[in-house]
């Protein structure tokens, strides 16, 4: 945190419900910090339905810059002046930042996916297969994410088929919706369930349909291993969490809202010091 705060302090903060275990404020205090910029970062408890409201009261009371979780990503859009193309193709906007005096509905969510990926890994998304297993929010992003990152195919895997199609339709025409059987046909899978997140135990699908030489990324960041990261490490593959994609959509956002650069190795040593800490 800023040493002090001053009538020139900058704030910017996070909408959701429940909001008390984000870890956006410990992401990009420590980056106002490691740039000693004279911003704060607050989480808002928002009920659901006050949405637009929020996106109100931040216009008037003159907020830098606002992030969007559940489950307002969809209720803050009639509250903004404008969207990105991402935000609209989406129907969802996860970050809001100021220009001029408009305020526009960004999603980075996708991007922060394949930037994590490309930065963090050194795997780039272009010229490779997929199968997202899931067809909500986080998978939506990701597979329009990846498909204009220049990916060959895109298969959806998820068990309401006409939520599959609708998230095929972000993928331009590299997407088809798929079977579990095709997660052993291509090179990438990525579980955007939150199975692996509350049951410790839960698998997304049966882990005996990968194969070797692929790369398993799960979107869950707590528990940092699921048990689908654990079963395929244990097949010797490439095994990455959520971690990479929540660092760089707040890069992203910070990026935004600052004009500068995200310090992302003080934003990743903070989320991870969080993360091995025990959270209540
Ligand atoms: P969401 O919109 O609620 O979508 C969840 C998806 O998972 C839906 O397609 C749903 O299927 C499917 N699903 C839920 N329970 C299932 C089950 N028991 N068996 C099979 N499928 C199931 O959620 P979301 O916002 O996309 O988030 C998904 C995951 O991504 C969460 O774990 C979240 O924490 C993670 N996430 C991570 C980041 C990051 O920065 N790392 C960012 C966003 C989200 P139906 O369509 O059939 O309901």
């Amino acid at each position: 945190m800023p040493a002090s705060l001053t009538g020139a302090t900058r704030l910017a903060g996070v909408i959701g419900t429940p909001i008390r275990h984000s870890l956006s404020p410990i992401l990009y205090n420590a980056a106002f910090t490691a740039l000693e910029l004279d911003w704060a970062f607050v989480a808002f408890e928002v009920a659901e339905g006050e949405g637009a409201a929020a996106v109100d009261a931040a216009r008037v009371l003159g907020l830098d810059g606002l992030s969007v979780t559940m489950p307002h990503k969809e209720a803050v859009i009639p509250a903004l002046d404008r969207l990105s193309p991402t935000a609209a193709a989406l129907g969802a906007v996860n970050v809001i930042g100021r220009e001029g005096s408009e305020l526009v509905g960004h999603n980075t969510d996708g991007a922060g996916f394949v930037d994590g990926l490309h930065h963090d890994e050194g795997i780039d998304v272009s010229g490779r297969r997929f199968a997202i297993v899931g067809a909500g929010g986080a998978a939506r992003a990701v597979t329009r994410a990846v498909a204009e990152g220049g990916a060959t195919e895109v298969v959806v895997v998820n068990r309401s088929p006409e939520r599959a199609e609708a998230a095929v339709a972000l993928a331009g025409g590299v997407g088809r919706v798929g079977a579990e059987a095709d997660i052993s046909d291509v090179e990438v899978v990525v579980n955007a369930t939150p199975q692996g997140m509350a049951h410790l135990a839960a698998l997304p699908f049966d882990p005996d349909l990968l194969r070797s030489g692929q790369i398993v990324v799960d979107l869950i960041y707590h528990p940092p291993v699921t048990a689908l990261l654990a079963a395929a490490r244990g097949r010797g593959l490439t095994a990455v969490n959520g971690v990479g994609m929540l660092i760089h959509q707040a890069a992203r956002a910070f990026r935004l809202w600052t004009g500068q650069d995200a310090p992302l190795d003080a934003m990743s040593a903070a989320a991870l010091g969080a993360l091995t800490r025990e959270r209540p």
